[in-house]
């Protein structure tokens, strides 16, 4: 027999049908026995009334988590004891036939409340039984709705989706590499994206025009608000031929889509999203992230969009496009005073670039930043298309040829035609946070590491075999005590 899906059984009134799940809960009244079953799409109430008394023996030892498989007749339930808060409430299951495909010992924690007040660390131990959470399997398919929605309509506005390597090369970018030894060429070494920046730029010069990529990104640092440390993800985009303006517009265009088609109860505050300079936001709100909310949620220590359903997006344009090195920069031109505000390849505006020499720090850049209640959800520039600005960048932040050199494929690249082009790269993570009502941006990804970037569930990162490491040509030092 073929099974169906629990929410799908009330269209098989009187008629016998199989099941599969795990049990919700069991519960005995007298001589009849409830057992609510759970699958992914519902939960149905069976009943073991007794009639036949081996099967009834053997349901009394069912218990939570066990997956099984029941057949029996789809029954209307007495009147009375019908729940009208589930799909499934008005009818029920009457058993004949029962396999049990596997056993289970009491979780570690309970999976049928929302879990906020359950310590985060066994959660993410035990993630798999964390995400049979309700709440947790709500968001991962909220996630894929935005994803799917994403992807269907860059589609239609012509962009194509290209995945980029993960293996790829150390350049100094602003953040640590995570770095991959090649057993290959000892002593060498891949490095992890930090963003398919480089790439993204490379498809422009090969006449792709429109990319994106729900792209992951790696950086070696510290857990940020807001931000996986180690690990995250990024709606990546690039067009050619295009002005900041347009790049605006798409973004606000979809985003706008997005909420009226799959948040249709929320409010986006102001359409067009409003446009504030940066130094207007520093004089007027004394940030880059400021929160346009009517109610901004003063009592969280993140700025979230829990608890209300305003969506304050705005664009912050105008950016300075040096800012002083700070210690947390992570620059091979260690020592030297400027530091990209994004990321080095953005472009000075047109009128700026007389500056360039004169008074580096008073140039603004073609950067815009797109903030959401108080949160920086992505960041974007026009970029800078002309080798020599290019080369001149890389010697303002401070970088000496052999650094240069890590750039030389984009460098050459720009010498064989390169169309004027520019994108953004909205966090995903953050923006579906924020649209799903959470708090945490680990509510929102299936398998997230802790604060301290560690996988508590695979305890990774771990120790490899020496085997491992001589293959590579690796020795570990010996920590100093
Ligand atoms: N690659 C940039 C980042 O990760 C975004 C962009 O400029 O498109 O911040």
């Amino acid at each position: 027999m073929e099974r169906v899906l629990i929410k799908n059984t009330a269209e098989y009134l009187n008629k016998n049908v199989k099941v599969c799940g795990w049990i919700n809960n069991c519960r005995s009244h007298g001589k009849v026995l409830f057992v609510d079953l759970r699958d992914k799409s519902g939960i149905l109430q069976t009943v073991f009334a007794g009639n036949d008394k081996d099967l009834y023996e053997k349901a009394l030892s069912l218990r939570p988590e066990w997956v099984v498989c029941l057949e029996g007749t789809i029954k209307e339930r007495p009147k009375g004891m019908q729940n009208p808060k589930i799909e499934t409430g008005k009818v029920e299951m009457e058993v004949e036939k029962m396999e049990v495909l596997s056993k289970a010992e009491t979780l570690p924690f309970g999976i049928d409340t929302d879990g906020y007040e359950i310590n985060e660390e066994k959660r993410l131990e035990y993630r798999y039984l964390d995400l049979r959470r309700k709440r947790l399997k709500k968001n991962l398919i909220g996630r894929n709705e935005i994803i799917y929605f994403i992807r269907e309509y860059l589609k239609k506005e012509d962009f194509i989706e290209i995945q980029t390597p993960l293996l790829s090369k150390s350049t100094p970018e602003g953040a640590r590499d995570y770095l991959v030894p090649s057993r290959v060429h000892p002593g060498k070494f891949f490095a992890l994206p930090q963003s398919p920046q480089q790439y993204k730029q490379l498809l422009m010069v090969a006449g792709i025009e429109k990319y994106f990529q729900i792209a992951p990104c790696f950086r070696d640092e510290a857990a940020r608000a807001d931000r996986s440390p180690g690990e995250f993800y990024q709606l990546d985009m690039e067009m050619a031929f295009v002005e900041q303006e347009d790049v605006l517009r798409i973004t606000e265009n979809l985003l706008i889509a997005l909420v009226k088609k799959l948040f249709p109860a929320k409010k986006i505050k102001q359409i067009p999203f409003p446009r504030i300079t940066h130094k207007t936001a520093m004089e007027k709100y004394k940030t880059d992230k400021p929160d346009l909310r009517n109610n901004p949620e003063k009592n969280n220590s993140q700025p979230c969009g829990a608890s209300h359903d305003e969506l304050a997006f705005c664009w912050i344009v105008d950016f300075p496009l040096f800012q002083e090195q700070t210690k947390d920069d992570f620059f091979h031109g260690a020592g030297q005073k400027l530091a990209p505000s994004h990321h080095m390849f953005t472009a000075p505006k047109k009128e700026d670039i007389k500056l360039l020499d004169k008074d580096p720090l008073k140039v603004r850049s073609c950067q815009y930043d797109l903030v959401l209640n108080g949160v920086e959800i992505g960041g974007g520039s026009i970029r800078i298309h002309d080798f020599e600005i290019q080369e001149k960048i890389f010697d303002l932040i401070g970088f000496t040829k052999k650094e240069k050199e890590y750039f030389s494929h984009l460098l050459t690249a720009f010498k064989y035609g390169v169309p004027p082009h520019g994108g953004i790269a909205p966090g995903l993570d953050r923006l579906i946070r924020i649209l799903l009502g959470e708090n945490n941006i680990r509510e929102v990804i299936a398998f997230p590491l802790s604060g301290d970037t560690r996988d508590l569930m695979m305890d990774a990162p771990a120790e490899v075999e020496k085997k491992q490491l001589d293959e590579l040509s690796i020795e570990i030092k010996k920590s100093k005590k």
